[in-house]
């Protein structure tokens, strides 16, 4: 099978729904196989819409904030031939409370699912890329969050924002052998966490147009195809970076 991932492997964490089935479904068609991880129903739909382009798939069931989800998913991504080199961590749940009103309980819930997530599956996944002398690109998924104040986000806009640092870290540490790690940072794309707020909520909706240059909001697809190019050999020399998929609005403070 031809493709720009021809000969990959990726796992894709949050794969359920959202941009997560986006970016699986993508890279299915541009020949990878597919490891779709996640808690969701949503899984199997996603591993079948892979399947249909042709490509191996498989739907892996793990809670991320769980220890040991990362080995977990590394030990059934054997059920597919060849060594999974590419990773995107894509799972992110969002908060709802200013500073002053967070629970230590929901700060650590967040870190726990958005950062240390991160962590947890990166790790094992490293470790196999050394053994195997594998050169491999990981992709973690913030958001314009982890960059730019917003309201009522206190503990995501952290996560979000040492995703990013972690990952530069990342990037650094795995250059030696052969690991690129990169960020897509999205703004406010319609997906199924946000769909409702777009439609029901005029407030929200124009928002979310007023503060994006743009003046709408994105697609899941749109941050696929950020994820696919960073994913794949034409993002060669490309580390430590962070692509905003936002439709300019991390480039701005003028707001209408
Ligand atoms: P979404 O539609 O809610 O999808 C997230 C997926 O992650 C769901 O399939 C969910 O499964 C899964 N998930 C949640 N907690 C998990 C856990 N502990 N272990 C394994 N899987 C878990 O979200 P999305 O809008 O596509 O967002 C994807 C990423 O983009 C997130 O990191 C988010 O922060 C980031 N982002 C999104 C936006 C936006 O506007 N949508 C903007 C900036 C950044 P269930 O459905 O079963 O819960």
């Amino acid at each position: 099978m031809g493709g720009r991932l021809a000969g990959k492997t990726a796992i894709v964490t949050g794969a359920g729904s959202g941009i997560g089935r986006a970016t699986a479904v993508r890279f299915a068609q541009e020949g990878a196989s597919v490891i779709a991880a996640g808690l969701s129903e949503g899984l199997e739909d996603t591993a079948e819409l892979c399947r249909a382009t042709g490509a191996t798939a498989i739907a892996v069931v793990a809670d991320v904030s769980r220890a040991g989800s990362g080995e977990a998913i590394l030990e059934a991504a054997t059920r597919i031939p060849s060594c999974p080199n590419v990773l995107v961590n894509n799972v992110g749940i969002a908060g709802t409370t200013a500073v002053y009103d967070t629970t230590d309980d929901e700060f650590d819930r967040i870190v726990e699912t958005n950062l240390k997530s991160i962590l947890r599956i990166s790790r094992p996944f490293l470790r196999l890329c050394r053994s195997q002398k594998m050169a491999a690109s990981i992709v973690n998924i913030s958001s314009v969050q982890g960059m730019l104040g917003f309201p009522n986000n206190a503990s995501y806009a952290a996560t979000k924002a040492g995703v990013i640092g972690l990952s530069r870290q990342m990037a650094h540490d795995c250059a030696a052998f052969d690991v690129r790690v990169n960020v897509v940072a999205p703004g406010i794309i319609e997906t199924p966490r946000t769909e409702a707020r777009l439609r029901d909520n005029a407030e929200f909706r124009k928002y979310s147009v007023q503060s994006t240059p743009l003046r709408r909001a994105g697609h899941a697809d749109e941050v696929a195809a950020a994820c696919l190019f960073l994913a794949s050999d034409e993002a060669s020399f490309i580390t430590g970076q962070v692509l905003a998929v936002d439709g300019g609005a991390s480039a701005t403070v003028f707001r209408v």
